[in-house]
């Protein structure tokens, strides 16, 4: 790929001062690897360029894309990170640095320490700056789109590992396009036959619902600006193909019962548009009964927010249609790196407050914020059962759940009021006597649903748990916390 050609990849084009630096980077990276090819034939270089591409299109901008360019220079050429410092300086540097350090993942011991290690190492570079984990996924990406030149037993390996350990990671930072196609470059190498099959039926079932998935565009195209709202696109997106054929095993293969194999999608510019464009959506199209999902006003914990609801289309075709605005659109598409094109702030903490904080949640801070830097502390220590907790913590399904107050709190499927005690405050937690969900007295192992509202019962002389709590418990937090509490109480000695 030319200097010119990644230029072109940008989702907003650079000035002339962030394209000096990544000129600078690619003419230094491409002399760095100068003759080293890959198994695919191609010069090694290529494969730099690609990664920084990938990340140009999410909304990356020159620093990142530049470390990218040099991320496998001081491993894999004669010149050094120093050499880099020097001509780049420190920001650049310390991304290569942080990518060296991540490295290559330790693969042979015992299967769950060697996954625990690997997390571990994620998570402490996701805790320093998480460009450094876009930058991998990137370069993963790349690796998996040309796989196909690796001998089977390694293309098995890292297939799965991406299918595991990478697609996750994507999933949690909200990368909805790069989660996509991880996932379904893996499931092609894990399981070709079932790929196949579902790319089959896939195909013939886009051919079928085009014709009316476009005739609905028209159609809303039309109701949508004889209102007052200014629609800046209505499209259609096709599913991919790994969720497509979870979506089929669910339905026992039956695809009429799959109705989003392909859906419109309407952006308007603001929230409250997003609502009347709903009611314009059910006026044409009748809805159906319990398939609205406003993830606006509650968004899933990846952060994705859109409506979705699923309606009779035209000629009776059950298709679903998604509203949102650009900014949710960007931020669908692109999670995390979303947040280089609305913000400058540079934390991961800014990033989480500006996402869920301006206007519609109030300025508090996010369970999860408060999770990581927990972790962070604990994260050096060399608990196993600790980095098990966490590892289900992280990938679970999780919930959204409010305080009386209606501050939210994040927690995974199947948390209990333990757990949310512990996530408001281990003050609390320690002297919950019950819990209230939704006004109803519950039982402590209660589990809590999405958009429950949870209100902890305490009493002020209580300032012990009960050491049953341990397995009521779901989160490691909430262990963690309730395990030092009765260790400080002389209760526990370990
Ligand atoms: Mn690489």
């Amino acid at each position: 790929m030319t200097l010119d050609k990644l230029y072109s990849r940008y989702k907003n084009p650079l000035n002339a001062k962030q394209r000096a630096v990544v000129a600078e980077a690619f003419e230094f990276s491409k002399n760095a690897h100068a003759g080293q090819k890959r198994k695919t034939g191609e010069d090694y270089f290529e494969h730099s360029v690609q990664t920084a591409a990938i990340l140009a299109e999410i909304g990356m901008r020159s620093k990142t894309t530049a470390a990218a360019l040099l991320h496998d220079v001081p491993e894999d050429t004669k010149y050094t990170l120093s050499d880099i410092r020097q001509k780049f300086g420190d920001e650049i540097a310390g991304l290569v640095d942080g990518i060296t350090k991540l490295g290559k993942f330790k693969l042979r011991g015992d299967k769950k320490e060697v996954q625990l290690e690997n997390l571990r190492k994620i998570f402490l570079a996701m805790a320093e700056d998480i460009r450094v984990v876009l930058i991998k996924l990137a370069d993963r990406l790349h690796n998996m789109r040309t796989l196909g030149a690796l001998p089977p037993e390694k293309q098995q390996r890292i297939a799965k590992e991406t299918m595991e350990i990478f697609a996750p990671i994507a999933n949690r930072l909200g990368i909805g396009e790069i989660k996509g196609e991880l996932e379904d470059l893996s499931f092609k190498y894990l399981d070709p036959k079932n790929f196949a099959l579902a790319r089959e039926i896939l195909e013939k079932e886009f051919k079928e619902q085009k014709k009316y998935i476009d005739l609905a565009i028209e159609e809303l195209k039309k109701e949508l600006s004889d209102s007052k709202i200014k629609v800046i696109d209505v499209h259609g997106r096709a599913k991919h193909t790994y969720r497509f054929f979870l979506k089929l095993k669910k339905y026992d293969m039956d695809v009429s019962r799959v109705y989003d194999v392909m859906a419109v999608r309407v952006i308007v510019p603001a929230i409250p548009d997003c609502y009347e464009a709903l009611g314009i959506v059910h006026k044409k199209y009748r809805p159906l009964v319990g398939r609205i999902k406003d993830y606006i006003s509650l968004p899933k914990p990846n952060g994705y927010r859109s409506i979705h609801t699923t309606v009779f289309g035209p000629t009776g075709k059950i298709i679903e249609v998604q509203i949102r605005t650009p900014r949710m659109h960007d931020e669908a598409e692109f999670g995390i790196a979303a947040h280089w094109i609305y913000s400058s702030a540079r934390t991961w903490r800014d990033y989480f407050l500006r996402r869920y904080s301006p206007e519609e949640i109030p300025e508090e801070e996010l369970q999860w914020v408060k999770q990581l830097r927990e972790w962070q502390k604990e994260l050096g220590s060399d608990n196993i059962e600790f980095m098990q907790g966490l590892r289900i913590d992280f990938f679970q399904n999780q919930i959204f759940a409010f305080t009386p107050k209606g501050d939210i709190i994040n927690l995974p499927e199947d948390a209990t009021p333990i757990d949310f005690a512990y996530a408001v405050h281990s003050e609390i937690g320690c002297r919950t006597t019950g819990a209230k969900v939704d006004g109803k007295l519950v039982p402590l192992d209660y589990k809590i649903r999405n958009g429950q509202v949870v209100e902890i019962l305490v009493s002020k002389d209580l300032k012990m748990p009960n050491q049953d709590w341990l397995r009521i418990a779901r989160t490691s937090y909430a262990r963690g916390r309730i395990r030092s509490q009765l260790r400080k109480a002389g209760i526990m000695t370990k």
